[in-house]
């Protein structure tokens, strides 16, 4: 994928807004304009744009009413232009997407392209883009959250991991923007399966102390997902293995991996 790089040099902030028990509403500004993606509640997005900023953009990944809940009156209040999947029925929404469309935006500088991702619901997107002339970022939703994935709500393991395996090729340094903190506790899971995996270790400490902080544990970054998250390492030997011991009957593929995977983690307390 060729990420178009920003229009203009000026710096871009990206914040994750708390809504909810352990949503993030990512919000990126620019130039005194700004975007947000999966606004499920308008109101702590509004304590932001009232504070002088222009909302050009509103970015949806999928259905989901944690994610689309403040669309309509965010829209109505600002005017932004609401971006979502085709394949959903949003709320609200101007442009559909689907993989291979990509989003322009001059008054922010910024360009993003939209990559399909099933799995958790059946037509989720995910936008890709740079918010610096060498920064990639990802914009998830549930698809893929730090050590963890989303529950296989609408799709199938084979289409999950089809997902995951496209997010896994962006560039390491791809700052990955995930909508809900769920870190500690996909940590906790993460480390029965690979006890002896030290950057995960090393993983574990860095959110127990963001957590007590009281800070977010995202963006994360790809190359340390690929480093300590089971869902993108299913072709790792100890996680086989793990997952092995896990199942009845052998685990003969990825798909058959990642599906014992995810059976473990949703059982996991
Ligand atoms: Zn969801
Ligand atoms: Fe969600």
């Amino acid at each position: 994928m060729k990420l178009i790089a920003p229009t203009t040099a000026a710096p871009a902030t990206l914040t994750p807004i708390p809504a909810f028990a352990d949503n993030y509403i990512w919000m990126v500004q620019k130039n005194g304009h700004a975007l947000v993606v999966d606004p499920g509640d308008a109101t702590p997005v509004l304590a932001w744009i009232d504070q002088g900023l222009v909302l050009d953009a509103i970015l949806v990944t999928h259905h989901h009413n944690d994610h689309t809940g403040g669309v309509r009156a965010l829209h109505q209040r600002t005017g932004a232009r609401v971006y979502g999947p085709r394949h959903e029925n949003l709320p609200y929404r101007d442009v559909p997407l689907s993989e291979g469309d990509s989003v322009d935006l001059p008054g922010l500088g910024l360009h993003f392209q939209v990559l399909d991702i099933p799995g958790h619901t059946a037509g989720h997107i995910a936008y890709v883009g740079l918010i610096g002339a060498d920064q990639p970022l990802i914009f998830c939703g549930d698809t893929l959250f730090s050590s963890g994935c989303g529950r296989l709500f609408e799709g199938t393991p084979a289409q999950m991991v089809e997902s995951l395996g496209k997010i896994g090729t962006l560039p390491v340094k791809t700052l990955v923007c995930c909508a809900h903190e769920y870190t500690a506790a996909n940590i906790r899971w993460a480390l029965q399966v690979e006890p002896e995996n030290v950057a995960l270790q090393a993983r574990a400490r860095e959110v127990a102390e963001l957590r007590a902080q009281g800070k977010p544990t995202l963006p994360s970054r790809l190359g340390l997902e690929l480093q300590t998250n089971p869902f993108l390492r299913i072709r790792h030997a100890d996680v086989r293995a793990a997952a092995q011991r896990q199942a009845a009957n052998p685990l003969s593929s990825p798909e058959a991996v990642f599906a014992c995977l995810r059976h473990w983690k949703n059982e996991f307390k």
